[in-house]
């Protein structure tokens, strides 16, 4: 993991570019006809939801590309970054179709031939050499062809760029990249974590197009504490929700939950770092780190758990990135949001219900008195209504807003459930004394 490989460096690739244009054109010509419940100055903006974590054949996921691609698409999701480990999906890549009783059963047969049967998913070529059957992997470029349209689905390009640390994993997903990037270095966990996020940003400068590097799942293995995470210079992004079972984003007695971190860093980064103003704050992202498109269940780690929802004019990679840096997002595990809106004196929020569901907004954040900083991540207050503002008092660092959905039937005694599962995370926004 710790070489640089150039192999791919030469290889450009014309046609994102095109169809970049070609996407931000019929957008445009098209995007207010679609619009919902936005205030009339923005009426050329919509949510767009997309998952931004994926991993598929082209490394250890278990989904052909095409297959994922269709999963993602017909359930309504308007983008998707395949963001495969240290890998683009480019170029010639055969996958060997498992021997029964074979180690990796990934592609079985009979997967193989879902794949040929349906004639969405096809052509499949396959070959065998020396006995051996396999399989060649779509390329980006194939399934763009294959399931991408104006305005309704776009794939990214991106990648899981896999490192570690001392033996703690450092993963940082590049989204918007057109080359494969490799982890950076440093003396400190969180001097290569930020290098990566640096070389992330650089090769999108270099390219002048927008990049977006977020560090995913930092309580798996318990890889960083909130000080590392909130070393971070080069970009703001971060998971707070990660649908891979083992990611711990609730975590335990011994370790803050990611949501805590969040809190805990931002106040960190606004004191102790002294980075006052927007570059205190840090961005959440939730995702669904999808591995297995076969078999269902909580302890596999499926797609559709964790999205985010970006607010952006058009279905393009450059207004979504640009949409994301500038905080115009939220991250959701199953709550939706018509509105958000920060007009310098209050943070306002609007939800979309579903049928019978009663819903808990929180309104979150960190005071401070001169130096004094009061309890971070303090609930400032909440409340059941769909419409829910909160009036800044003056001396909060940052207002953030959680909002949760409760079934009907649930009580305050109910059994454990996944504490990060239906939820809307609200970037947080600063506070002007
Ligand atoms: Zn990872
Ligand atoms: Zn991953």
């Amino acid at each position: 993991l710790g070489t640089r490989c150039p192999h791919d460096a030469h290889l450009m690739n014309p046609r994102s570019k095109l169809v970049l244009l070609v996407t931000a054109a019929l957008a445009t010509a098209v995007g207010r006809s679609i619009v919902r419940d936005q205030p009339a100055d923005d009426a050329a903006a919509r949510y767009f939801k997309g998952n931004t974590h994926t991993h598929s054949l082209w490394s250890d996921g278990n989904g052909a590309p095409q297959l994922i691609a269709r999963w993602y698409k017909e359930r309504g999701y308007d983008f998707l970054a395949l963001t495969d480990h240290n890998i683009l999906m480019r170029g010639e890549k055969w996958f060997t179709v498992a021997k029964e009783g074979g180690r990796d059963q990934r592609l079985t047969k009979a997967r193989l031939d879902e794949l040929q049967e349906v004639s969405e998913l096809s052509p499949v070529e396959t070959r065998v050499v020396e006995g051996v059957e396999s399989m060649r992997l779509w390329t980006l470029e194939q399934v763009r062809e294959r399931f991408e349209q104006p305005n309704e689905f776009l794939l990214i390009e991106s990648e899981e760029v896999t490192g570690g640390f001392d033996g703690r994993p450092v993963h940082i997903n590049a989204l918007g990249v057109d080359e494969r990037l490799l982890p950076g270095d440093g003396d400190t966990l969180s001097a290569m974590m930020d290098d990566t996020v640096g070389l992330i940003r650089a090769h999108g400068e270099g390219r002048s197009h927008p990049t977006l590097a977020f560090v995913n799942h930092p309580n798996f293995q318990w890889a960083m504490d909130f000080e590392e995470l909130a070393m971070l210079t080069h970009d703001r992004f971060f998971e707070v929700y990660n649908g891979h079972p083992s990611t711990n984003n609730a975590g335990d007695e011994a370790h803050p939950s990611t949501e805590d971190m969040w809190d805990r860093a931002m106040v960190r980064r606004m004191t102790e770092l002294g980075r006052g103003g927007e570059a205190g704050l840090l961005y959440a992202l939730a995702t669904d780190d999808s591995h297995e498109y076969h078999e269902w269940g909580p302890m596999k780690t499926n797609p559709g758990r964790g999205w985010v929802m970006v607010r952006a004019t058009e279905l393009s990679e450059v207004a979504l990135l640009e949409a994301m840096h500038a905080g115009d997002f939220y991250a959701s595990s199953g709550v939706e949001l018509k509105q958000i809106v920060n007009d310098g004196t209050s943070l306002s929020i609007q939800i979309e219900p579903e049928f019978g569901m009663r819903y808990k907004t929180s309104f979150i954040g960190t005071r401070i008195n001169g130096d004094v900083v009061g309890k971070v991540g303090s609930v400032f207050s909440t409340t059941d209504q769909l419409s829910a503002t909160y009036r800044f008092a003056g001396d909060e660092l940052y207002v953030r807003a959680v909002v949760e959905k409760l079934t009907p039937q649930q009580t305050e005694t109910e059994d454990w459930r996944d504490p990060f599962l239906d939820k809307a995370w609200v970037q947080p926004v600063l506070v002007k004394p």
